[in-house]
């Protein structure tokens, strides 16, 4: 077989054909034109044309490469007259309209994009970081177009930081399909309404029955807004870190009160605090009033953690609820000004906190891929712009479509 049917076979050509493959230097170029009269579709609509208008000069496409051999595709297009569309560009069988590269090249890059940095990616196909960045762009853009959207019933929101902190994104994720849905720029309430807005739009809102968030995040007026016959549920995994958070805070504060010999006692009898008291030995409750006193605050906020925690265990609403009460009724009373504002905050989102026993759901759930998230801002230098790093992230995480190669 010719070198020229067997690529003309490879990128499945109609109503093109291989002319010529020139070996030149650094690469292979393979010569195309149009033919014979075979109809040419609109760059478009993709409609067959009768008529072509004019040619263009030649331009080039990228491909991937033969051996070490880059391809180079080399074609004069076609303009044509739709009967629809007017005077257009053809359609290219292996491109995207305006794409340098052809259709395979690209989604090997992204492909590979989704497990390496945009340098490393680059690097690999002998390509620079800004061609890596304008095919995973075009790659998102296009899946977002394409990808499928089944009702969504269950979301969780999140929040991720960008460049240590100083910025925040907006993630949604479908918790049923673990998949991303959106991710906004900033966390406030006006830049997460475009996910109920237009992402979601007023009908596919209505299938929404629970939304996990932090108690923490401005969101829930929005879903109040967009969804009102959603359950807000608020995160089991936001709330322990918020009462960890707490607990840090009064040790910290208690630990500049003890002297070195007691810091260093105390450090070690951390797991003490973590074990139930009725199965200690005697040597180790002996051990254990030491550090109450010593320290009876530090002693008390581990305690209250610990109480706490029941609460997620509970199968029946009511005593999930009477838990909780008899809870906060004494954290008020422990004088820990922590575990104090810690109470106020669950006062005052107490309906989205008891509907765990009845949801049991939590953005736990997508940990993962929330992991995934900071480990791609981590292997790039590059996401200076949210831009950037919103598209590496639907990349990487909302599972979309990469156009097909024909
Ligand atoms: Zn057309």
């Amino acid at each position: 077989m010719l070198i020229e049917t067997f690529i003309r076979k490879q990128l499945g050509l109609k109503a093109h054909t291989v002319t010529e493959v020139e070996e030149a230097g650094e690469c292979m170029i393979i010569h195309i034109d149009r033919l014979g009269n075979r109809l040419l579709r609109c760059g478009l609509c993709r409609r067959r044309c009768r008529k072509v208008h004019s040619v263009r000069k030649s331009r080039e496409w990228r491909d991937l490469s033969m051996r070490k051999l880059p391809l180079k595709l080399r074609y004069r297009p076609r303009r044509v007259e739709c009967p629809r569309c007017g005077v257009r560009v053809e359609d290219f069988p292996w491109a995207e309209p305006w794409a340098r590269v052809t259709t395979a090249l690209s989604n090997a890059v992204a492909k590979l994009a989704r497990e390496l940095s945009w340098q490393g990616t680059a690097r690999q196909y002998g390509l620079n970081w800004k061609s890596v960045a304008t095919i995973v762009k075009r790659a998102v853009q296009y899946g977002l177009k394409n990808r499928s959207r089944p009702p969504v019933h269950v979301i969780g929101i999140d929040e991720v930081s960008r460049r240590k902190g100083q910025v925040y994104l907006t993630v949604v994720y479908d918790l049923e399909r673990r998949v991303l849905l959106w991710v906004g720029d900033d966390r406030t309430e006006e830049a997460v309404r475009p996910f109920f807005t237009e992402e979601m739009g007023r009908r596919r809102c209505h299938t929404l029955q629970v939304v996990c968030m932090d108690m923490w995040a401005a969101y829930a007026n929005l879903v109040k807004q967009h969804a009102p016959q959603a359950q807000i549920l608020f995160d089991r995994f936001h709330i322990v870190k918020h009462l960890n958070e707490a607990v840090e805070e009064v040790r910290r504060s208690e630990m500049r009160r003890l002297s070195q010999k007691e810091k260093v006692a105390f450090k070690r009898s951390r797991w003490l605090l973590l074990k139930n008291p009725w199965n200690l030995r005697d040597d180790q409750k002996e051990r254990l009033s030491t550090l109450v006193r010593w320290n009876a605050p530090i002693v008390r906020a581990y305690y209250l953690k610990e109480a706490f925690q029941m609460f997620w265990d509970y199968k029946q609403p009511k005593r999930a609820e009477d838990h909780l009460e008899k809870w906060m009724r004494s954290a008020m009373r422990s004088r820990l000004e922590p575990f104090k504002q810690f109470v106020r905050t669950l006062r005052a989102h107490l309906d989205g906190i008891l509907a765990w026993t009845k949801q049991r759901i939590s953005n736990g759930a997508v940990e993962g891929m929330n992991n995934k998230i900071k480990s791609i801002s981590h292997r790039s230098f590059g996401f200076r712009t949210a831009e950037n790093f919103i598209a590496a992230i639907y990349h990487c995480c909302a599972r979309l479509p990469l156009p097909v190669e024909r």
